[in-house]
């Protein structure tokens, strides 16, 4: 990338990504859950934070407890990007292959396999015989989403194990409610994981963020954590100060104008602020257009030059207009942050009717991600 672009890249957003609070967050995983190997789970662009930079960041190059253990990704092109950026750790399919085809392909690549409904145990049935993968047997506990009737358990194992395809199987599930301490649902699924299973063979998983900080009945073999691994709690109501998590990602951008207006001008489409008094008011480069979310209302916190500010009237597709009361130093060029540390992610979902998940996964190609401590562009989504 040329040195004008790389300036020009500078002046409008960019997601810092800070590479020593993610392997922070990881150990602080492997502090909570001790005795359990960990699926870090990279799906969705690493949750908007860079698939290759995050899974080189954490990838512990095989030895036990050096980094992840394995990495978790939705489907397979999220998988090949991850070999062909060079990672050759463990990478499970989340939602399994929907064809013979894509088994070839998961087989050929070392992938392992969630197994979650019916044809998927028939694609390994008819497999050729060059094939043999790792298969996770998803089971549906309660979330009502993926997997199989618990009481299938015995079944299905008794049919893969007769299966030449299959390598090894291990039995996973999914929490529906772990991000709510008081639910009884979590210990519930729990029981029914294990009553299914009771003594037959295989690695068991049940833990995501919530399951892995909030209940620690559920580490078992394999925790799954995503979220908390980018610093953001998965509780509601708690942010990841409070969790001993260091935020990953610092969206920023700078003001491009600042200006004075009058008592009774309506700010931005509609109007939908005007100003009680005559104030500075400043205009910051990013919008929905980069991934910021447009429900985020008169008074949603932003930070200029460190300090808090909010924003007033409707957030447009480049721009968002800023309340510089109480900022009378500050000038266009002046950095701005959305979130990161200093202003949880999690503080903006609220005020956006959201939860910190959307807002990090919607931070899309328009926004250059970079790595703190390395200022030039390290990361660009895949086909941009
Ligand atoms: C996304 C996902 C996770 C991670 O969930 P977090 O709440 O982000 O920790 C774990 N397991 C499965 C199957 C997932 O799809």
């Amino acid at each position: 990338m040329s040195e004008s672009l790389d300036a020009a890249v500078s002046l409008r957003a960019r997601a810092v990504i800070d590479l020593r609070a993610l392997r922070a967050n990881l150990q602080h995983a492997r502090r909570r859950a001790p005795g359990s190997r960990i699926m870090a789970v990279v799906k969705a662009n690493a949750y908007g934070h860079g698939l290759l930079r995050v899974a080189h960041a954490l990838d512990g190059g095989g030895r036990e407890g050096a980094g992840a253990d394995a990495f978790g990704v939705a489907c397979m092109s999220e998988a090949l990007a991850l070999r062909a950026g060079g990672v050759d750790a463990r990478v499970v399919l989340l939602e399994g292959v929907p064809d013979g085809a894509e088994l070839e392909l998961a087989a050929r690549r070392s992938f392992e396999i969630v197994v979650h409904h019916d044809e998927q145990v028939t694609l390994l049935e008819h497999a050729g015989g060059s094939v043999r993968v790792r298969v996770w047997v998803k089971l549906d506990t309660g979330m009502h989403r993926l997997g199989f009737p618990p009481e299938r358990a015995r079944e299905l194992h008794a049919r893969l194990a007769r299966c030449g395809a299959v390598r090894e199987v291990a039995w996973m599930t999914h929490l529906a409610c772990a991000d709510d301490r008081r639910s009884g649902a979590t210990l519930r699924q729990l029981e029914r994981f294990r009553a299914a299973l009771g003594d037959l063979p295989g690695e068991r998983s049940v833990a995501n963020s919530g399951g892995l900080l909030g209940w620690p009945e559920t580490h078992l073999d394999w925790v799954r954590p995503g979220i908390l691994l980018y610093g953001v709690s998965p509780f509601p109501g708690r942010d990841a100060a409070q969790e001993q998590l260091r935020p990953v990602m610092t969206l920023q951008t700078r003001l491009i104008a600042v200006k004075t207006l009058h008592k009774g001008d309506a700010v931005g489409y509609g109007g939908a602020w005007v100003c009680p008094e005559d104030m500075p008011v400043g205009v910051a480069a990013i919008g929905y257009g980069d991934g910021y979310p447009r429900h985020a209302g008169n008074g949603t916190p932003i930070l200029v030059n460190g300090r808090r500010a909010v924003l007033i009237g409707r957030v447009s597709m480049d721009m968002i207009g800023v309340d510089l009361r109480g900022h009378p130093e500050a000038r266009a060029g002046d950095p701005v942050v959305l979130w990161g540390p200093g202003l949880p992610v999690e503080e903006i979902a609220r005020h956006a009717g959201t939860i910190p998940y959307e807002l990090l996964c919607a931070v899309n190609r328009r926004v250059a991600l970079v790595t703190r401590d390395d200022p030039a562009l390290v990361y660009a989504a895949p086909g941009s």
